[in-house]
């Protein structure tokens, strides 16, 4: 379902900034064209997973984006702590710059990890997460600025927020259960009034890590909205891109035939459906084993994984103990196994009947010098008999009308012979008149 957007005041949560500290400056501008967008690339509670998925994104890949050759796009000044080469002052200048309405090309912001509740740590006099420094008033020294701190500065005037992996987006693992930090997503952080200055909620690209096309693909999306040149994206109503959190793993999983049929892995490394040593497939959106993790190569299932939910709100906490089946799992087999165990025996049948050719079947007798392959049992020639009336059931089948085929096919010819319309022909009779 595509998400409202309606511009509205912006309520950045906790922590408060100072009254000594200047304001945020919303850039509210009209859409597009734009030359050139900053992207803030704010780390907090994070493994950088996300930023190592997003460098091997290939459709479009950053290195387009950041030489500005993706055709439509502005160019992308990534602000990035990895992967920028400026570091110190010069690094953090630019946000500044941004925080005070100086800089002159509108900006995104991108947050990687949780945010931890930094009031815990100032307690004792420290800090969970932070970029850069600064001298507070009445201090001596500078102190690290809370990665929290940049989010509250930020926000408001970004043309779009986008929380990355799923830290960011639900919190992950640094906010499961027993944390210490208070950890909580970009959504909880800013709250549901928040609205980018072009008007847009938190965008939501989870998984841990997510996909880096999955990233990359929807700031496309979205740049292209913001210079006017496409409609906005449809989100979902937790602000994932719909187009790509709509369908379930299980739906697009390379072992869901096995699953239909009632067969399952008993271990790791079988070839079959994972239920029921672990996989939440059913149940969970994520695109990865139709999209690939990286460049459409390997995706959980592919590589022999189960899928512990990591795309999930609920995660980590409603998927563990992970590697153990899930409840509604042995309730769904139950009934898979039985359907499963007909259609199996059915489908094998079929799969005999369309897996010779016409010629085999009428000479009775397969030339394979690979091995002995059985011509039609009894069940299979019932199968067939029945199977063959009801494919053609009110549709011309393939071939002459009946009766008229030795017109048609030199049977009538003076000293010919039709060898494939005679049944008492064997392989060995063809083969000596050819
Ligand atoms: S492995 Fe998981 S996602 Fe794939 S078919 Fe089985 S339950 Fe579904
Ligand atoms: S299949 Fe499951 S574990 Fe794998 S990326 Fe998707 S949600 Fe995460």
């Amino acid at each position: 379902m595509a998400t409202a957007i309606k511009p509205e005041t912006v309520k950045a949560r906790q922590p408060t900034i100072p009254a000594t500290e200047p304001r945020p400056h919303p850039q509210r501008r009209p859409l597009g064209p734009l030359k050139t967008v900053h992207v803030f690339w704010l780390a907090g509670m994070s493994c950088d997973g996300c930023t190592v998925s997003v460098a091997g994104a290939t459709n479009p890949g950053i290195e387009g984006l950041l030489l500005g050759t993706v055709p439509t796009m502005p160019k992308v000044l990534l602000h990035h702590t990895v992967l920028s080469v400026e570091y110190g002052e010069e690094f953090i200048q630019p946000m500044k710059d941004a925080w005070e309405g100086k800089l002159e090309d509108p900006y995104v912001i991108v947050i990687e990890g949780s945010i931890a509740d930094e009031r815990i740590a100032a307690r004792t006099g420290g800090y969970f997460s932070a970029m850069g420094s600064q001298v507070t008033e009445g201090a001596d020294e500078s102190s690290p600025v809370p990665t929290a701190t940049w989010i509250s500065r930020l926000a408001p005037g970004a043309a779009a927020t986008i929380a990355i992996g799923t830290c960011a987006t639900w919190g992950g693992i640094p906010s499961a259960a027993g944390n210490p930090t208070g950890s909580m997503s970009l959504m909880d952080f800013l709250g549901k009034e928040y609205r980018s200055a072009f008007g847009l909620p938190v965008i939501n690209i989870p998984g841990c890590a997510p996909q880096g096309d999955n990233f990359t693909e929807t700031v496309f999306a979205v740049l292209l909205f913001l210079q006017g040149l496409g409609p906005l994206p449809s989100f979902d109503e937790l602000g994932r891109p719909s187009w790509l959190f709509t369908e379930s793993v299980h739906a697009g999983c390379t072992r869901a035939g096995y699953y239909e049929e009632g067969i399952f892995a008993k271990n790791y490394g079988d070839p079959e459906c994972l239920i029921e040593i672990g996989c939440w497939g059913p149940v969970v959106n994520c695109n990865i084993v139709k999209r690939g993790a990286i460049n459409h190569m390997g995706g959980c299932m592919d590589v022999g994984g189960i899928c512990i939910g990591c795309t999930m709100p609920g995660f980590p906490d409603k998927f563990s103990p992970f590697y153990k089946e899930p409840p509604g799992g042995i309730i769904s087999t139950t009934m898979s196994r039985g359907v499963g165990m007909v259609i199996r025996r059915a489908r094998r049948l079929s799969n005999r009947h369309v897996g010779t050719e016409v010629r085999w079947d009428k000479l009775k007798a397969v030339p394979s010098g690979w091995g002995n392959v059985r011509t039609a049992t009894l069940s299979l020639k019932f199968v067939e008999l029945f199977y063959k009336k009801w494919q053609f059931w009110g549709a011309k089948e393939p071939g002459r009308p009946k009766g008229t085929e030795k017109k048609f096919w030199g049977g009538d010819r003076p000293g010919t012979k039709n060898d494939y319309l005679d049944d008492s022909s064997t392989i060995e009779d063809t083969r000596d008149r050819h």
